[in-house]
């Protein structure tokens, strides 16, 4: 089930990284004097009474006035329309409604999307209520007045916020199609991809700023299936800053794996796998998805018998945490190999939502601990009496146990293999919770 993505647009100083970190609930170191260092955390997952929701800033490093002021903040608000389930607009109450303020309101009514307008810096309420009033000016709204620093205000803003979310969950969880998001640094060669998946030299990409998100969704059809695929390249304008360009696509990237069941992560087999790769694929990680590495440009490689082994340790080893994705290698230019991407597609998408037998589970539980002996604390050793799957996308195993403290690391993943040894979950995250019986 995809959680509602939540963005933060504003200008300079009002506060959006202040209250992203106060919302997100940890102090994130932050080095803003430094040009060219990422100085933040662009996404969070925030959990808030009993909703989860993923929270961006589409901020990043800002100029302080002028026309490159102006063209940022049409970047910021591109991108939280093209992404986002709710926008929270955030002001500034000391500062009070300035010309840019009204410009990005335009721009984000037209949108169509929830607007939410927060005033910040309402340290006092009585000091300043009355200052709050001017905001209703913007066309957006009550404005919420809310304080950052203090943490004031925060219930009644995310209140209004959630009350916007919970359409848009209902929408897609009747579509059954699975849904493919194809991520990757720029350039790898994704828009090629899809393209050639698509059988045609041409991506359906609407460029009218706002378009629902559906609008860049693309639909294949073959073999009579349908499958849905989340396009990251994006609609690929107006950011002209690298920080910012880095900054959107990885928005985009969340924003589209949120939404998918599987994952295909595009890397440039010349350049080989970056540390941009892992980032990105990180996100994917996280999220519980499928997971399908698609090294493409293979055409430009010169090849001899060990190239492809060469490579396939390469990858492995810079993304250990996901010994199980599927590796493909592929030309997205000459279609090499591309029919294989289906036929690894849909055992993922089976994999990741696969259930199994209890039964079965606890026939491999018994065998595994006969097999080795659990570890053991000053005397105590654990001890595991049950495991029951309990849900899918990513299948997630919850396992009874005497002691949470004695189940290591090691012994899990040792469960894990064995796991996957029977059942095979290529492809696909497993999931394993430790829970006590009392
Ligand atoms: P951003 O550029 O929009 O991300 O703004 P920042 O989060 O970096 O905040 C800009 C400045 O406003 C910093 O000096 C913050 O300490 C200050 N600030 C943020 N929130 C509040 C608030 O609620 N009250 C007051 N008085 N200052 C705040
Ligand atoms: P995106 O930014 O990830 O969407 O990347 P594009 O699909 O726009 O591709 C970037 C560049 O790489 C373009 O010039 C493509 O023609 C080229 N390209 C993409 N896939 C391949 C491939 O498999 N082989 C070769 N030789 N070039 C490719």
């Amino acid at each position: 089930m995809s959680k509602p993505i939540i963005a933060i647009v504003g200008r300079p100083n009002v506060g959006k990284s202040t209250l992203f970190n106060a919302l997100a609930g940890e102090k994130i170191s932050i080095v803003k004097d430094t040009p060219g260092v990422t100085r933040d955390r662009i996404y969070a997952d925030v959990t808030w009474l009993n909703y989860q929701f993923t929270l961006i800033d589409t901020g990043g490093i800002e100029p302080d006035s002028g026309d490159l002021l102006l063209s940022h903040m049409r970047g910021q608000a591109e991108i939280a329309m093209e992404t986002a389930d709710v926008i929270i607009f955030l002001t500034d109450v000391r500062q009070g409604l300035v010309d840019a303020d009204y410009q990005v309101a335009d721009m984000l009514r037209r949108s169509g999307k929830p607007i939410v307008l927060a005033v910040n810096k309402v340290d006092n309420y009585e000091k300043f209520v009355l200052d709050t009033y001017e905001f209703y000016n913007l066309g957006l709204g009550t404005p919420f007045p809310v304080s950052a620093n203090s943490k004031i205000g925060f219930g009644d803003l995310l209140d209004e916020v959630l009350v916007h979310c919970n359409p848009q969950d209902a929408d897609e969880k009747e579509d059954e199609r699975p849904r493919v998001a194809i991520i990757g640094k720029p350039n790898a060669g994704k828009s090629s991809l899809i393209n050639k998946l698509l059988g045609e030299d041409r991506l359906i990409v609407s460029d009218i700023a706002g378009t629902t998100r559906d609008a860049i969704d693309t639909t294949v059809k073959r073999n009579g299936k349908e499958y849905v695929f989340i396009d990251t390249a994006g609609l690929r304008k107006k950011a002209r800053v690298k920080e910012d360009i880095e900054r959107y696509s990885v928005i985009r990237t969340v924003a589209a794996v949120e939404r998918c069941d599987v994952a295909i992560l595009v890397i440039d087999a010349e350049e080989g796998i970056t540390e941009q790769d892992a980032k990105i694929a990180g996100i994917a990680h996280e999220r519980g998805k499928g997971m399908i590495i698609a090294v493409n440009k293979w055409d430009l490689i010169e090849k001899n018998d060990k190239t492809i082994y060469k490579f396939t340790n390469q990858v492995r080893e810079v993304l250990s945490y996901m010994s199980y994705a599927e590796l493909v290698f592929i030309s997205a230019k000459t279609g090499q190999r591309l029919p294989k991407i289906f036929d690894v597609l849909d055992m993922v998408i089976e994999n990741h939502a696969l259930r199994v037998q209890t039964g079965v589970l606890n026939e491999i539980l018994t065998e595994a601990v006969a097999m080795k002996q659990p570890p053991s604390d000053k005397g105590k050793r654990l001890k595991l009496y049950y495991i029951t799957q309990v849900s899918v996308k990513p299948p997630t195993f919850v396992v009874f146990i005497n002691d949470r403290q004695l189940m290591h690391f090691s012994y899990t993943r040792y469960l894990e293999n064995q796991i996957r040894n029977t059942f095979g979950f290529r492809g696909t995250p497993i999931h394993i919770i430790a829970r006590e019986r009392k």
